[in-house]
Protein backbone atom coordinates (compact mmCIF):
# COMPACT_ATOMS: atom_id res chain seq x y z
CA UNK A 1 0.00 0.00 0.00
CA UNK A 2 1.09 3.29 -0.87
CA UNK A 3 1.82 6.24 1.20
CA UNK A 4 0.39 9.54 -0.81
CA UNK A 5 1.63 13.20 0.40
CA UNK A 6 -1.20 15.87 -0.73
CA UNK A 7 0.05 19.47 -0.36
CA UNK A 8 -2.80 21.97 -0.88
CA UNK A 9 -3.02 25.67 0.21
CA UNK A 10 -5.01 26.46 3.78
CA UNK A 11 -9.12 26.94 4.08
CA UNK A 12 -10.32 30.10 4.20
CA UNK A 13 -10.08 32.26 7.41
CA UNK A 14 -13.12 31.56 8.55
CA UNK A 15 -13.31 27.82 8.43
CA UNK A 16 -14.42 24.93 5.50
CA UNK A 17 -17.43 26.75 3.57
CA UNK A 18 -20.90 25.05 4.70
CA UNK A 19 -22.83 26.31 1.52
CA UNK A 20 -22.10 27.77 -1.52
CA UNK A 21 -22.94 30.98 -3.58
CA UNK A 22 -24.01 28.44 -6.62
CA UNK A 23 -26.04 25.79 -6.32
CA UNK A 24 -24.38 23.53 -9.62
CA UNK A 25 -21.54 23.98 -11.99
CA UNK A 26 -22.18 23.82 -15.49
CA UNK A 27 -20.36 20.05 -16.80
CA UNK A 28 -17.92 20.27 -19.30
CA UNK A 29 -17.03 16.72 -20.87
CA UNK A 30 -14.86 17.94 -23.88
CA UNK A 31 -12.37 20.43 -24.29
CA UNK A 32 -12.28 22.37 -27.19
CA UNK A 33 -9.66 19.79 -29.52
CA UNK A 34 -11.74 16.84 -28.81
CA UNK A 35 -9.81 16.01 -25.62
CA UNK A 36 -12.24 14.53 -23.26
CA UNK A 37 -12.14 15.89 -19.53
CA UNK A 38 -10.97 13.82 -16.92
CA UNK A 39 -12.98 10.28 -16.79
CA UNK A 40 -11.86 8.39 -13.73
CA UNK A 41 -13.98 5.72 -12.74
CA UNK A 42 -15.76 7.86 -10.01
CA UNK A 43 -15.41 10.90 -8.12
CA UNK A 44 -16.64 10.94 -4.07
CA UNK A 45 -17.57 15.01 -4.46
CA UNK A 46 -20.09 17.51 -5.49
CA UNK A 47 -18.94 19.30 -8.56
CA UNK A 48 -18.22 23.21 -7.69
CA UNK A 49 -17.00 22.12 -3.55
CA UNK A 50 -13.87 23.89 -2.53
CA UNK A 51 -11.34 20.40 -3.24
CA UNK A 52 -8.08 22.54 -3.41
CA UNK A 53 -7.46 23.22 0.58
CA UNK A 54 -6.09 21.21 3.10
CA UNK A 55 -9.95 19.61 4.11
CA UNK A 56 -11.14 19.20 0.58
CA UNK A 57 -8.70 16.68 -0.11
CA UNK A 58 -9.08 16.51 -3.59
CA UNK A 59 -11.84 14.74 -3.23
CA UNK A 60 -9.36 11.80 -2.75
CA UNK A 61 -9.81 10.93 0.93
CA UNK A 62 -12.40 8.25 0.56
CA UNK A 63 -11.16 6.55 -2.33
CA UNK A 64 -7.46 6.43 -0.77
CA UNK A 65 -8.18 5.21 2.55
CA UNK A 66 -10.90 2.82 1.28
CA UNK A 67 -8.14 1.26 -0.99
CA UNK A 68 -5.70 0.63 1.93
CA UNK A 69 -3.28 3.90 1.45
CA UNK A 70 -2.23 5.88 3.52
CA UNK A 71 -3.04 10.13 2.82
CA UNK A 72 -1.25 12.59 4.55
CA UNK A 73 -2.78 16.31 3.26
CA UNK A 74 -0.81 19.47 4.63
CA UNK A 75 -0.10 22.94 3.65
CA UNK A 76 2.79 23.01 5.48
CA UNK A 77 5.76 22.87 2.78
CA UNK A 78 8.30 25.29 3.04
CA UNK A 79 11.43 25.63 5.73
CA UNK A 80 13.88 23.30 6.83
CA UNK A 81 11.16 21.05 9.29
CA UNK A 82 8.38 21.22 6.98
CA UNK A 83 5.45 18.45 7.16
CA UNK A 84 6.06 17.92 3.82
CA UNK A 85 9.78 17.44 4.53
CA UNK A 86 9.17 15.19 7.50
CA UNK A 87 6.82 12.74 5.50
CA UNK A 88 9.63 12.09 2.62
CA UNK A 89 11.19 9.61 3.50
CA UNK A 90 8.48 6.98 2.75
CA UNK A 91 6.58 8.96 0.18
CA UNK A 92 5.75 7.25 -3.15
CA UNK A 93 3.35 9.77 -4.69
CA UNK A 94 3.43 13.77 -4.18
CA UNK A 95 0.34 15.44 -5.21
CA UNK A 96 0.53 19.38 -5.49
CA UNK A 97 -0.88 22.22 -7.16
CA UNK A 98 1.05 25.13 -8.67
CA UNK A 99 -1.37 27.73 -6.50
CA UNK A 100 0.72 26.44 -3.68
CA UNK A 101 3.19 24.54 -4.75
CA UNK A 102 5.69 21.79 -2.80
CA UNK A 103 8.92 22.86 -4.72
CA UNK A 104 10.35 19.56 -5.46
CA UNK A 105 14.09 20.27 -6.10
CA UNK A 106 17.02 18.11 -6.13
CA UNK A 107 17.09 17.76 -2.28
CA UNK A 108 13.74 16.97 -1.25
CA UNK A 109 13.70 14.07 -4.06
CA UNK A 110 16.90 12.74 -3.01
CA UNK A 111 15.09 12.81 0.60
CA UNK A 112 11.99 10.51 -0.97
CA UNK A 113 13.74 7.36 -1.92
CA UNK A 114 10.62 5.75 -2.28
CA UNK A 115 9.17 8.41 -4.52
CA UNK A 116 7.74 6.76 -8.02
CA UNK A 117 5.22 9.62 -8.94
CA UNK A 118 4.81 13.76 -8.85
CA UNK A 119 1.43 14.87 -9.78
CA UNK A 120 0.52 18.24 -10.58
CA UNK A 121 -3.40 18.93 -9.50
CA UNK A 122 -3.75 21.67 -12.60
CA UNK A 123 -1.32 22.25 -15.28
CA UNK A 124 2.37 23.20 -15.01
CA UNK A 125 5.30 20.81 -13.64
CA UNK A 126 8.05 23.84 -13.28
CA UNK A 127 7.77 23.54 -9.55
CA UNK A 128 9.65 19.90 -9.90
CA UNK A 129 12.92 19.59 -10.41
CA UNK A 130 11.88 18.11 -14.02
CA UNK A 131 15.85 17.32 -14.65
CA UNK A 132 16.46 15.15 -10.96
CA UNK A 133 13.05 13.77 -11.40
CA UNK A 134 14.28 11.97 -14.80
CA UNK A 135 17.30 11.50 -13.41
CA UNK A 136 15.87 9.20 -10.96
CA UNK A 137 13.30 7.55 -12.89
CA UNK A 138 10.17 9.66 -11.56
CA UNK A 139 6.76 10.11 -13.78
CA UNK A 140 5.69 13.43 -13.43
CA UNK A 141 1.91 13.69 -14.55
CA UNK A 142 -0.12 16.88 -14.87
CA UNK A 143 -3.82 17.06 -15.57
CA UNK A 144 -3.50 18.95 -18.88
CA UNK A 145 -6.57 21.20 -20.32
CA UNK A 146 -8.29 20.97 -17.09
CA UNK A 147 -8.34 24.60 -16.52
CA UNK A 148 -6.60 26.18 -19.30
CA UNK A 149 -9.50 27.66 -20.59
CA UNK A 150 -10.22 29.23 -17.00
CA UNK A 151 -6.86 31.38 -17.09
CA UNK A 152 -7.87 32.28 -20.56
CA UNK A 153 -11.12 33.75 -19.13
CA UNK A 154 -9.03 35.61 -16.25
CA UNK A 155 -6.82 37.09 -19.21
CA UNK A 156 -9.13 38.75 -20.68
CA UNK A 157 -10.32 40.26 -17.34
CA UNK A 158 -7.24 41.48 -16.65
CA UNK A 159 -6.64 42.52 -20.09
CA UNK A 160 -9.75 44.72 -19.96
CA UNK A 161 -9.20 45.91 -16.10
CA UNK A 162 -6.04 47.31 -16.69
CA UNK A 163 -6.68 49.07 -19.89
CA UNK A 164 -9.88 50.30 -18.85
CA UNK A 165 -8.22 51.11 -15.90
CA UNK A 166 -10.82 49.47 -13.56
CA UNK A 167 -9.11 48.65 -10.34
CA UNK A 168 -8.14 52.56 -9.24
CA UNK A 169 -11.85 53.22 -10.59
CA UNK A 170 -13.17 50.98 -7.96
CA UNK A 171 -11.32 52.11 -5.02
CA UNK A 172 -12.50 55.45 -5.84
CA UNK A 173 -16.11 54.13 -5.16
CA UNK A 174 -14.62 52.44 -2.15
CA UNK A 175 -13.07 55.11 -0.74
CA UNK A 176 -16.43 57.64 -1.14
CA UNK A 177 -15.20 59.34 -4.11
CA UNK A 178 -16.57 60.20 -7.57
CA UNK A 179 -13.43 60.99 -9.14
CA UNK A 180 -14.36 61.39 -12.75
CA UNK A 181 -11.01 62.84 -14.08
CA UNK A 182 -8.90 60.53 -11.82
CA UNK A 183 -10.32 57.36 -13.10
CA UNK A 184 -10.38 58.34 -17.06
CA UNK A 185 -7.01 59.90 -17.14
CA UNK A 186 -5.29 56.30 -17.74
CA UNK A 187 -8.53 54.79 -19.30
CA UNK A 188 -8.60 53.65 -22.78
CA UNK A 189 -10.63 50.91 -25.05
CA UNK A 190 -9.05 48.07 -26.06
CA UNK A 191 -10.92 48.28 -29.43
CA UNK A 192 -8.04 48.61 -32.38
CA UNK A 193 -5.07 48.36 -30.14
CA UNK A 194 -2.52 45.14 -31.08
CA UNK A 195 -2.53 42.34 -28.79
CA UNK A 196 -0.20 39.40 -28.66
CA UNK A 197 0.11 36.34 -26.84
CA UNK A 198 3.67 34.56 -26.14
CA UNK A 199 2.52 30.82 -26.51
CA UNK A 200 -0.34 29.96 -28.84
CA UNK A 201 -1.45 26.63 -26.94
CA UNK A 202 -4.65 25.98 -24.85
CA UNK A 203 -4.54 28.86 -22.86
CA UNK A 204 -2.40 31.12 -25.59
CA UNK A 205 -5.37 29.91 -28.53
CA UNK A 206 -8.37 30.71 -26.61
CA UNK A 207 -7.36 33.66 -25.63
CA UNK A 208 -6.85 34.76 -29.29
CA UNK A 209 -10.32 33.66 -29.91
CA UNK A 210 -11.95 35.15 -26.95
CA UNK A 211 -10.26 38.56 -27.92
CA UNK A 212 -11.60 38.46 -31.42
CA UNK A 213 -14.82 39.87 -30.94
CA UNK A 214 -13.04 42.87 -29.63
CA UNK A 215 -11.94 44.14 -32.69
CA UNK A 216 -8.63 43.85 -32.02
CA UNK A 217 -5.51 42.83 -33.89
CA UNK A 218 -3.90 39.57 -33.05
CA UNK A 219 -0.54 38.27 -32.83
CA UNK A 220 1.31 35.09 -31.41
CA UNK A 221 4.83 34.13 -31.14
CA UNK A 222 5.01 30.15 -30.45
CA UNK A 223 7.90 27.83 -31.56
CA UNK A 224 5.47 25.68 -33.46
CA UNK A 225 2.96 28.21 -35.93
CA UNK A 226 -0.63 27.24 -35.41
CA UNK A 227 -2.28 25.81 -38.69
CA UNK A 228 -2.81 27.95 -41.78
CA UNK A 229 -6.57 27.53 -41.44
CA UNK A 230 -6.57 29.11 -37.92
CA UNK A 231 -3.71 31.70 -38.89
CA UNK A 232 -6.92 33.42 -41.62
CA UNK A 233 -9.70 32.58 -39.58
CA UNK A 234 -8.42 34.84 -36.32
CA UNK A 235 -6.15 37.04 -38.94
CA UNK A 236 -3.25 36.22 -36.42
CA UNK A 237 0.71 37.64 -37.09
CA UNK A 238 3.10 35.13 -36.28
CA UNK A 239 6.16 36.23 -35.26
CA UNK A 240 9.35 33.79 -34.35
CA UNK A 241 10.46 36.29 -31.65
CA UNK A 242 9.38 37.95 -28.14
CA UNK A 243 11.57 41.26 -29.82
CA UNK A 244 9.69 40.71 -32.64
CA UNK A 245 6.26 40.24 -31.38
CA UNK A 246 6.49 43.30 -28.52
CA UNK A 247 7.66 45.85 -31.13
CA UNK A 248 4.35 46.26 -32.39
CA UNK A 249 1.74 45.18 -29.77
CA UNK A 250 0.21 47.13 -26.94
CA UNK A 251 -0.73 44.26 -24.91
CA UNK A 252 1.31 41.31 -24.30
CA UNK A 253 0.02 38.07 -22.45
CA UNK A 254 2.15 34.98 -21.38
CA UNK A 255 0.85 31.66 -21.48
CA UNK A 256 4.26 29.30 -21.94
CA UNK A 257 5.44 27.09 -20.00
CA UNK A 258 8.48 28.21 -17.47
CA UNK A 259 11.38 25.85 -18.55
CA UNK A 260 15.05 26.71 -19.03
CA UNK A 261 14.34 28.34 -22.73
CA UNK A 262 11.19 30.64 -20.94
CA UNK A 263 12.82 31.76 -17.48
CA UNK A 264 13.54 35.15 -17.45
CA UNK A 265 12.41 35.87 -20.92
CA UNK A 266 10.80 39.32 -19.82
CA UNK A 267 14.11 40.98 -18.81
CA UNK A 268 15.33 44.45 -18.57
CA UNK A 269 16.38 44.01 -22.06
CA UNK A 270 14.39 42.61 -23.36
CA UNK A 271 11.64 45.59 -21.56
CA UNK A 272 13.41 47.86 -23.83
CA UNK A 273 11.60 46.16 -27.13
CA UNK A 274 8.21 47.13 -25.87
CA UNK A 275 6.30 49.84 -27.00
CA UNK A 276 5.99 52.81 -24.39
CA UNK A 277 3.07 52.15 -22.04
CA UNK A 278 2.27 48.58 -22.96
CA UNK A 279 0.53 46.30 -20.95
CA UNK A 280 1.73 42.96 -19.90
CA UNK A 281 -0.23 39.96 -18.69
CA UNK A 282 1.30 37.15 -17.25
CA UNK A 283 -0.80 34.30 -15.63
CA UNK A 284 1.67 31.64 -16.61
CA UNK A 285 4.70 31.70 -14.42
CA UNK A 286 6.30 34.32 -12.00
CA UNK A 287 9.62 33.74 -13.40
CA UNK A 288 9.47 34.26 -16.81
CA UNK A 289 9.95 37.68 -15.67
CA UNK A 290 12.71 39.70 -13.64
CA UNK A 291 10.76 40.40 -10.90
CA UNK A 292 12.75 43.91 -10.27
CA UNK A 293 13.06 44.74 -14.43
CA UNK A 294 8.87 44.71 -14.12
CA UNK A 295 8.61 46.94 -11.05
CA UNK A 296 11.61 49.53 -12.96
CA UNK A 297 9.63 49.62 -16.30
CA UNK A 298 6.27 50.56 -14.64
CA UNK A 299 8.10 53.01 -12.46
CA UNK A 300 9.45 54.54 -15.86
CA UNK A 301 6.38 54.10 -17.74
CA UNK A 302 7.73 51.68 -20.27
CA UNK A 303 4.89 49.69 -19.13
CA UNK A 304 1.30 51.38 -18.41
CA UNK A 305 0.43 48.38 -16.25
CA UNK A 306 1.00 44.96 -15.26
CA UNK A 307 -1.32 42.08 -13.96
CA UNK A 308 -1.19 38.30 -13.78
CA UNK A 309 -1.69 35.71 -10.74
CA UNK A 310 1.31 34.20 -10.88
CA UNK A 311 4.94 34.78 -8.52
CA UNK A 312 8.03 33.72 -7.92
CA UNK A 313 8.34 31.98 -5.22
CA UNK A 314 4.34 31.10 -3.85
CA UNK A 315 3.44 32.00 -1.66
CA UNK A 316 5.10 35.46 -2.32
CA UNK A 317 6.64 36.98 0.47
CA UNK A 318 4.89 40.15 2.50
CA UNK A 319 7.91 42.37 0.98
CA UNK A 320 7.81 40.89 -2.72
CA UNK A 321 7.89 44.03 -4.58
CA UNK A 322 5.09 43.23 -6.64
CA UNK A 323 2.31 43.71 -3.86
CA UNK A 324 3.49 47.62 -4.33
CA UNK A 325 4.59 47.93 -7.88
CA UNK A 326 2.55 51.38 -9.82
CA UNK A 327 -0.10 50.26 -11.94
CA UNK A 328 -0.56 46.60 -10.88
CA UNK A 329 -3.39 44.27 -11.09
CA UNK A 330 -2.44 41.55 -9.15
CA UNK A 331 -3.56 38.67 -7.27
CA UNK A 332 -2.89 35.62 -5.61
CA UNK A 333 -2.60 32.43 -8.08
CA UNK A 334 -5.98 31.52 -8.56
CA UNK A 335 -6.84 31.80 -12.12
CA UNK A 336 -6.59 28.08 -12.67
CA UNK A 337 -8.42 27.64 -8.92
CA UNK A 338 -11.85 28.23 -9.73
CA UNK A 339 -14.05 25.93 -8.14
CA UNK A 340 -15.38 24.85 -11.94
CA UNK A 341 -11.36 24.17 -12.25
CA UNK A 342 -11.09 22.08 -9.07
CA UNK A 343 -13.89 19.70 -10.02
CA UNK A 344 -12.18 18.74 -13.21
CA UNK A 345 -8.44 18.66 -11.89
CA UNK A 346 -9.23 16.77 -8.87
CA UNK A 347 -11.46 14.31 -10.90
CA UNK A 348 -7.86 14.05 -13.49
CA UNK A 349 -5.70 13.79 -10.25
CA UNK A 350 -8.25 10.48 -9.41
CA UNK A 351 -8.06 9.05 -13.33
CA UNK A 352 -4.11 9.50 -12.70
CA UNK A 353 -3.82 7.71 -9.55
CA UNK A 354 -6.61 4.75 -10.64
CA UNK A 355 -4.25 4.32 -13.75
CA UNK A 356 -1.00 3.81 -11.87
CA UNK A 357 -2.94 1.67 -9.19
CA UNK A 358 -4.04 -0.62 -11.71
CA UNK A 359 -1.43 -0.49 -14.08
CA UNK A 360 -2.87 1.34 -16.65
CA UNK A 361 -1.60 3.72 -19.09
CA UNK A 362 -1.84 6.93 -18.27
CA UNK A 363 -2.97 9.18 -20.96
CA UNK A 364 -0.32 10.79 -23.03
CA UNK A 365 -1.31 14.70 -22.24
CA UNK A 366 -1.04 13.75 -18.41
CA UNK A 367 2.56 13.15 -19.32
CA UNK A 368 5.15 15.14 -18.80
CA UNK A 369 8.39 12.69 -17.17
CA UNK A 370 8.05 9.32 -17.44
CA UNK A 371 11.07 6.10 -18.03
CA UNK A 372 13.96 8.68 -17.07
CA UNK A 373 13.01 11.27 -20.14
CA UNK A 374 9.88 14.17 -21.23
CA UNK A 375 7.17 12.05 -22.44
CA UNK A 376 3.99 13.22 -23.89
CA UNK A 377 2.65 17.10 -23.40
CA UNK A 378 6.09 17.40 -21.45
CA UNK A 379 7.90 16.70 -24.71
CA UNK A 380 6.05 18.98 -26.81
CA UNK A 381 6.19 21.86 -24.14
CA UNK A 382 8.98 21.62 -21.73
CA UNK A 383 12.91 21.74 -22.48
CA UNK A 384 14.87 19.44 -19.81
CA UNK A 385 16.72 20.73 -16.84
CA UNK A 386 15.73 22.83 -13.73
CA UNK A 387 13.81 26.04 -12.67
CA UNK A 388 12.96 25.39 -8.82
CA UNK A 389 16.13 27.53 -8.10
CA UNK A 390 15.50 30.13 -5.53
CA UNK A 391 12.30 28.46 -4.48
CA UNK A 392 13.59 28.23 -0.85
CA UNK A 393 12.61 31.58 -0.23
CA UNK A 394 9.16 30.61 -0.27
CA UNK A 395 9.47 29.90 3.64
CA UNK A 396 9.87 33.72 4.47
CA UNK A 397 5.89 33.75 3.25
CA UNK A 398 4.73 34.51 7.29
CA UNK A 399 0.45 34.29 7.30
P1 LIG B 1 0.07 24.13 -23.52
O1 LIG B 1 1.05 23.03 -23.35
O2 LIG B 1 -1.18 23.87 -24.28
O3 LIG B 1 0.75 25.37 -24.23
C1 LIG B 1 2.02 25.76 -23.99
C2 LIG B 1 2.52 26.44 -25.23
O4 LIG B 1 3.75 27.08 -24.92
C3 LIG B 1 2.78 25.49 -26.38
O5 LIG B 1 2.07 25.96 -27.50
C4 LIG B 1 4.28 25.63 -26.59
O6 LIG B 1 4.61 25.74 -27.92
C5 LIG B 1 4.54 26.99 -26.05
N1 LIG B 1 5.95 27.21 -25.75
C6 LIG B 1 6.78 26.44 -25.03
N2 LIG B 1 8.00 26.96 -24.98
C7 LIG B 1 7.94 28.11 -25.70
C8 LIG B 1 8.90 29.08 -26.05
N3 LIG B 1 10.18 28.97 -25.65
N4 LIG B 1 8.49 30.14 -26.79
C9 LIG B 1 7.21 30.23 -27.22
N5 LIG B 1 6.27 29.31 -26.92
C10 LIG B 1 6.63 28.27 -26.19
O7 LIG B 1 -0.25 24.66 -22.05
P2 LIG B 1 -1.42 25.61 -21.54
O8 LIG B 1 -1.69 26.62 -22.58
O9 LIG B 1 -2.54 24.83 -20.99
O10 LIG B 1 -0.67 26.27 -20.29
C11 LIG B 1 0.48 27.10 -20.49
C12 LIG B 1 1.09 27.46 -19.17
O11 LIG B 1 0.20 28.29 -18.43
C13 LIG B 1 1.35 26.28 -18.21
O12 LIG B 1 2.55 25.63 -18.51
C14 LIG B 1 1.39 26.96 -16.88
O13 LIG B 1 2.70 27.45 -16.62
C15 LIG B 1 0.46 28.15 -17.05
N6 LIG B 1 -0.82 27.91 -16.34
C16 LIG B 1 -1.18 28.78 -15.35
C17 LIG B 1 -2.32 28.55 -14.62
C18 LIG B 1 -2.76 29.51 -13.57
O14 LIG B 1 -3.58 29.16 -12.72
N7 LIG B 1 -2.29 30.74 -13.56
C19 LIG B 1 -3.15 27.35 -14.83
C20 LIG B 1 -2.74 26.59 -16.00
C21 LIG B 1 -1.60 26.83 -16.67
P3 LIG B 1 5.01 24.54 -28.86
O15 LIG B 1 3.78 23.76 -28.96
O16 LIG B 1 5.35 25.25 -30.11
O17 LIG B 1 6.15 23.85 -28.20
Amino acid sequence: MAKIVCVLYDDPVDGYPTSYARDDIPKIVKYPDGQTAPTPQAIDFKPGELLGSVSGALGLRDFLEKSGHTLVVTSDKDGANSKLDQELHDAEIIISQPFWPAYMTAERIAKAPKLKMIITAGIGSDHTDLQAAMDRGITVTEVTYSNSNSVAEHVVMMILALVRNYIPSYNWVIKGGWNIADCVSRSYDLEGMHVGTVAAGRIGLRVLRLLKPFGVQLHYMDRHPLPEAVETELNLTHHSSLESLAKVCDVVTLNCPLHPETEHMVNADSLKNFKRGAYLINTARGKLCDTNAVVAALESGQLAGYAGDVWFPQPAPADHPWRTMPHHGMTPHISGTSLSAQARYAAGTREILECYFEGRPIRDEYLIVQDGRLAGVGAHSYSAGNTTAGSEDAAKFKH
